[in-house]
């Protein structure tokens, strides 16, 4: 494929296991679930988020602290506020964060704070945000462009180890195609081609893939019958009221009962998912 050099598989035996915790990793046999909103927008909302979901169990939590938003108008994120709290949580509830960052100068003060750096969708083929994050000790998730081909997704990823940074997992979210009904299509094709072509870990995002709340576990479990090493999902704690990507957004409740539905399946392609709710864990914060 094209001219990759180090994101191709030169056997079938390798496979990048990229961790984001000693007890975290994508890549292995087990399913790395990452859950939490679309924008961080309180400290009450991720740690509502927190506790109730890391007994689920999820694996990590995201949070939009940057966003890219279609509308200048709409709200863009709390930016450094919203690094605080997700530094916060990770430290309190000990479990792994990841959010997105949109440009080089973001990089610095994001990074310390969270185990893995989100590359949207718009800036698939930002090539100076790609070399810079190549610089950086950190995980990169690195999400399929609106409308990248494979071949181009698995050049953005190049881009990364290029410049020195071997931790890059690989994203499908869903292409645009014809249909509006779904916000995207969801390209499970892709999620297997990539397993075959590349040795990096790959997830698949239902939440943006489908746009619809109650069209996101039947996708979630497409993606782990496909071969994906994990899921990244859209929840909050009053999905109505998100701010952004509100219709997408399940409920924490349906969250936990999306990872327990998991389970039968996962088993029947050889990957689990580790830990086992623990309903002790399920009171809420106070707001
Ligand atoms: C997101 O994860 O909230 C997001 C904006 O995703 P994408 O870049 O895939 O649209
Ligand atoms: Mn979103």
């Amino acid at each position: 494929m094209l001219n990759a050099k180090l994101a191709l598989a030169t056997n079938s035996e390798h496979q990048t296991v990229v961790k984001l915790s000693p007890a975290v990793a994508f890549g292995g046999r087990e399913l790395v679930i990452i859950g939490g909103p679309c924008t961080v927008e309180s400290q009450w909302q991720m740690e509502t988020v927190a506790t109730r979901l890391k007994a689920a169990p999820l694996q990590a939590l995201r949070g939009g602290v940057y966003k890219p938003r279609t509308s200048p108008y709409s709200f863009q994120g709390l930016g450094i506020e919203g690094v605080e709290i997700l530094s916060q949580v990770r430290s309190h509830y000990q479990i792994p964060v990841v959010t997105e960052v949109m440009s080089i100068a973001q990089i610095e003060s994001i990074a310390t704070s969270v185990d893995m750096l989100q590359v949207g969708s718009r800036n698939m083929q930002n090539f100076d945000l790609l070399k810079a994050l190549g610089k950086v000790k950190k995980p990169v998730l690195l999400k399929r462009g609106l409308a990248a081909t494979i071949e181009e997704f698995v050049m953005a990823a190049e881009y990364i180890l290029s410049h020195g940074n071997s931790q890059v997992v690989l994203c499908e979210r869903g292409i645009r195609s014809f249909d509006n009904y779904t916000r995207n299509v969801l390209d499970l094709g892709a999620v297997a081609a990539l397993k075959q072509l590349t040795h990096l870990p790959v997830i698949v995002d239902p939440s943006h893939a489908v746009g619809k709340r109650e069209l996101v576990t039947p996708l979630a479990k497409a993606a782990v019958a496909a071969g994906a090493d994990g899921l990244i999902i859209e929840c909050h704690p009053e999905p109505e009221k998100s701010v952004s990507d509100a219709r997408q957004a399940l409920s924490l409740e349906d969250m936990v009962k999306l990872v327990d539905s998991l389970r039968p399946l996962a088993a029947v392609v050889g990957r689990e998912i580790v830990g086992s709710p623990n309903i002790s864990h399920l009171a809420i914060a106070p707001r």
